[in-house]
C-alpha cells in the first residue's frame, strides 16, 4: 500500500469540506482525484502533504502513520497550477534548489547535483535549456521544470494539483501524454488533482471521483466510465442524456412520473432518415463540431425532451444535402438507474 487514508474529516467552521474519507492508493500508481470545483480535492491533497491539518482521521504512507509528521518529514514532491519558479535563477538552479539548500551533511557533492539535474533535464526533455531563466520559457516548459524540481529531492510521493490547469488545450493534451509516459518510467506513487474528466481518464491508473467532500467511486478509468456507481458519476464522466422513464418493449418511454432515471450517451443513439420500429421522431435544433464528430441537439417530438446525438461528419453532410429538419432516433443502449434501490441496469436494444 502506498497511501492509506482512514476516516478523514475536515471542517472549515460549519462547512464540511471532507466527510468520512477512506481511501487506499497503491504504491507506484498514478491516481487522479476528480470532481467539480469545490468538491474537496485540493483540501484532501493538502492534508496528504501535511500543509493542512485534518479534523480527525489517520494517514499512513507505506504502512507508517504520518498523521503527526511535518511536511518536511513526509518526503513529498509538489507541483501546483501556479508553481512559481524562482525568477532570478536559471532552469538548472531551480531544479538543483532543493538539493543545494540541504544541510552540508546530507547535501550531495557539486558533481552529484550536476549529474542529477542533467538527468532530470533529459527526462523532461529540456536538456538544451539549462541556462535559461523562467521568463524565457513557455507555460508548458515551466511546468515541466516545476516537476523536475519536485522530483530532484527524490520524494517518495508526488502530489500534483491541477498542474496543467493554466495552459491552453493543445499544450495540456501534450503534457498529459508526456506525464503518463514519464510516470511509466519512474513509477513514483502520485496523486493528481483535476476537474477535467478527459484528463483523468487519459492519464491515471485509478480515478477517485469526489463530490461535496465525499468519495463517490474509486476505480480504473474503464470502471468508472462503464460502471458508474451512481447518477453523479455517470453525469460527471462524459456527456449524457438523462430522462425520467422506463424501457418498454419497443424502446424507451419518457415518463415524468417514473421512478427510474435513464441515461444514454450521445454516441449510443443511432440516427435514421426514415421511421423504423421503435424509433422516435425529433427535430434538429442545433449542430456543432466536436473534432471528427458532429453533435446535434434534437428536440423529441413526442416528449419535447432535448437530446444530444453524436454523428459522423459524412452523415451530417448527408443531412445538409437532403435539407432534413426531422430525423428518427434509435436508442441502442440505455442505462437505467433505480432510485429505489440504487442499482443500474443496462439495456441493449
Ligand atoms: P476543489 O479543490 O475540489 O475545488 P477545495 O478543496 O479547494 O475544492 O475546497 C473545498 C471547499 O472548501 C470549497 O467550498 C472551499 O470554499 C472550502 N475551503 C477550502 N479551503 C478553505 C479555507 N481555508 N477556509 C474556508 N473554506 C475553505
Ligand atoms: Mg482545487
Amino acid at each position: 500500500m502506498g497511501i492509506k487514508i482512514s476516516n478523514l474529516n475536515k471542517n472549515f467552521g460549519d462547512f464540511v469540506a471532507l466527510k468520512n474519507v477512506n481511501l487506499e492508493i497503491n504504491k507506484g500508481e498514478l491516481t487522479a482525484l476528480l470532481g467539480p470545483s469545490g468538491s474537496g480535492k485540493t483540501t484532501l491533497l493538502r492534508i496528504i502533504a501535511g500543509l493542512e491539518n485534518a479534523g480527525s482521521g489517520e494517514i499512513s504512507f507505506f504502512g507508517e502513520n504520518v498523521s503527526r509528521k511535518s511536511i518536511k518529514e513526509r518526503g513529498i514532491g509538489f507541483v501546483f497550477q501556479h508553481y512559481a519558479l524562482f525568477r532570478h535563477m536559471s532552469v538548472f538552479d531551480n531544479i538543483a534548489f532543493g538539493l543545494n539548500v540541504r544541510p552540508k551533511a546530507s547535501r550531495p557533492s557539486k558533481d552529484e547535483i550536476k549529474q542529477r539535474v542533467m538527468h532530470l533535464l533529459k527526462m523532461i526533455q529540456l536538456e538544451s535549456l539549462a541556462g535559461r531563466f523562467p521568463d524565457e520559457l513557455s507555460g508548458g516548459q515551466k511546468q515541466r521544470v516545476a516537476l523536475a524540481r519536485a522530483l530532484a529531492v527524490e520524494p517518495k510521493i508526488l502530489l500534483l494539483d491541477e498542474p496543467f490547469g493554466a495552459l491552453d488545450a493543445k499544450v495540456r493534451a501534450d503534457l498529459r501524454r508526456w506525464l503518463r509516459k514519464l510516470h511509466d518510467e519512474i513509477h513514483i506513487t502520485s496523486v493528481f488533482v483535476t476537474h477535467d474528466q478527459e484528463e483523468a481518464l487519459e492519464v491515471s491508473d485509478k480515478i477517485v471521483v469526489m463530490n461535496k467532500g465525499e468519495i463517490q467511486q474509486v476505480g480504473t478509468p474503464v470502471d468508472v466510465y462503464e460502471k458508474p456507481a451512481n447518477p453523479f458519476v455517470y453525469s460527471f464522466l462524459g456527456n449524457v442524456n438523462l430522462f425520467r422513464g422506463r424501457v418498454g418493449a419497443d424502446g424507451i418511454v419518457s415518463d415524468e412520473s417514473a421512478g427510474d432515471l435513464l441515461f444514454v450517451r450521445p454516441h449510443e443513439i443511432e440516427l435514421g432518415f426514415e421511421y423504423s420500429a421503435g424509433s422516435k421522431k425529433g427535430e434538429i435544433v442545433h449542430s456543432r463540431i466536436l473534432g471528427s464528430r458532429i453533435r446535434l441537439d434534437i428536440k423529441m417530438q413526442e416528449s419535447a425532451d432535448m437530446v444530444e446525438v453524436d454523428i459522423t461528419s459524412a452523415k451530417f453532410k448527408d443531412i445538409k444535402e437532403k435539407n432534413l429538419k426531422f430525423v428518427y432516433l434509435n436508442f441502442t443502449s440505455v442505462h437505467s438507474y433505480s432510485q429505489e434501490d440504487g442499482s443500474f441496469c443496462d439495456y441493449y436494444i
